[in-house]
């Protein structure tokens, strides 16, 4: 008797491991592969960005070991492998380095998103850093030690760039934060929102550089001690390290040269199904029906829906209203963008760092919001009057 085929996953983040558990809570029968190009510990990525204020380096962050997750998924788990190539008709994935052909019966992108890299110059590119997993932020705490680093210089004032910001302030470091746009979180928040948030991080010591790009980061003529970073304006900051976080783009390659459908994302239907038979995709990866949300609770809500459409039970994802937190304690901040086709406006309550945005339709209706400081409070108040996202 032959061994069934394995419902195949590939990914061991968030999204990768999430799917493994829900279709585990339906199907504890068929067998179960993970592969990841990563060394496959199960960790919480959001936690990445708060390691200097809770005192946790990659070691604290692990939750399980990949052997450890195989024991408790009943599942195969194959770390530092890299998926090469998909033949959808077939039904078989090929390894990086391997001549094994693995067949599948189901088969789940979960390869999420990589960071972009902004084009620079400069003698000093060893000194640029970019945190988006578990295995770059050993890299990044090893060498913040090493060089006994104290300023950080961040390109990005986006999401990621604020949070490390207050992270690190909160570790004691200087910073500096440059972004060429004109206010912080510039696709997220609106801007009296934004500007509560840069006064939250600029009592703390922050320093935005608002206009610019950086351009080069080179050592100082006949010192490795510190690096400057230059700006499009003729500016120039001192600082020990550099932090990238200018935002992620979803990893479709893998899928694309597969002849998988995709476009931001690995494109699905509401049952998280691609283009291809028996291949679904969720996480930063994916674009559901249109909507790319690289966080977590889009993420779990898809993996709920697909743990069951794998075990035979066909169950659509729904997104309801689905706010963000931005980990920012200098200025608590929570929004909910409107969608990118609502058609309303903007309306503020402003009381020092305490900002409430409300956008709105001519009928009235609430289709999006942003909350600073003391409105925070506001939050499951106006959540409850929200459209979802996906209904
Ligand atoms: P990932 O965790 O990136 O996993 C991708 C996996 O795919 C990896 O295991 C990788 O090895 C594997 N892989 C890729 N390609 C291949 C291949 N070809 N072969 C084999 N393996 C492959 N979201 C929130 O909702 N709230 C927050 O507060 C928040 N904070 C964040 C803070 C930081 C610093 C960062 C970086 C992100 C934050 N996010 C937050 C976003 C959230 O963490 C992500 O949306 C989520 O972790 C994505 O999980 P994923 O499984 O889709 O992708």
């Amino acid at each position: 008797e032959t061994q069934p085929a394995p419902v195949v996953i590939i990914g061991t983040g968030l999204g990768g491991y999430g799917i493994a558990r829900e279709f585990r809570k339906h199907d504890s029968d068929t067998p179960l592969l993970l592969i990841t190009e990563d060394d496959g510990r199960a960790y919480s990525k959001p936690m990445l960005s708060t390691g200097y204020t809770k005192n946790t380096d990659g070691a604290a962050l692990t939750q399980s070991d990949a052997g450890t997750m195989a024991a408790n998924l009943d599942a195969s788990v194959w770390t530092m492998t890299r998926v090469q190539a998909v033949d959808t008709q077939r039904k078989v994935l090929r390894l990086a380095d391997r001549e094994t052909e693995v067949h599948y019966a189901a088969l789940v992108f979960a390869t999420g998103a990589s960071v972009i890299r902004p084009p620079l110059g400069g003698n000093a590119l060893e000194r640029v850093y970019s945190v988006n997993d578990l295995m770059d932020y050993d890299d990044f705490r090893t060498a913040m030690e090493r060089l006994e680093a104290k300023r950080i210089a961040i390109i990005g004032g986006g999401l990621i760039g604020c949070e490390f910001a207050n992270d690190l302030l909160n570790g004691g470091f200087e910073v500096d934060v440059i972004d060429p746009l004109q206010h912080c979180l510039p696709t997220l928040l609106p801007e009296p929102c934004a500007r509560a948030l840069q006064t939250g991080l600029e009592a703390k010591g922050a320093r935005f550089h608002f206009g610019p790009l950086v351009t080069e980061v080179n050592h100082p003529a006949g010192s490795r001690d510190s690096v400057e970073v230059s700006l499009s304006d003729g500016g120039v900051l001192e600082a020990d390290i550099v932090v990238s976080a200018v935002g992620v783009r979803p990893n479709i390659e893998l899928a694309k040269s597969s002849g998988i459908a995709v476009n931001r994302g690995i494109v699905t239907d509401r049952h998280l199904k691609t283009s291809a038979e028996d291949v679904y995709a969720l996480g930063d990866c994916a674009e559901v029906d249109g909507h790319v949300l690289v966080y977590v609770a889009p993420l779990m809500a898809a993996a709920r829906a697909l743990g069951k459409t794998l075990a035979g039970e066909p169950t659509q994802v729904s997104y309801p209203a689905m706010p963000v937190t931005i980990k920012v304690p200098a200025c608590p901040t929570v929004v909910a963008p409107p969608a990118a086709d609502a058609e309303g406006e903007w309306q503020f309550t402003v009381d020092g760092t305490s900002t409430q945005g409300e956008y709105r339709n001519a009928a009235g209706d609430l289709l999006g919001f942003a909350l600073t400081g003391e409105a925070t409070k506001q939050k499951m108040t106006l959540q409850k009057l929200l459209p979802p996202i996906m209904a």
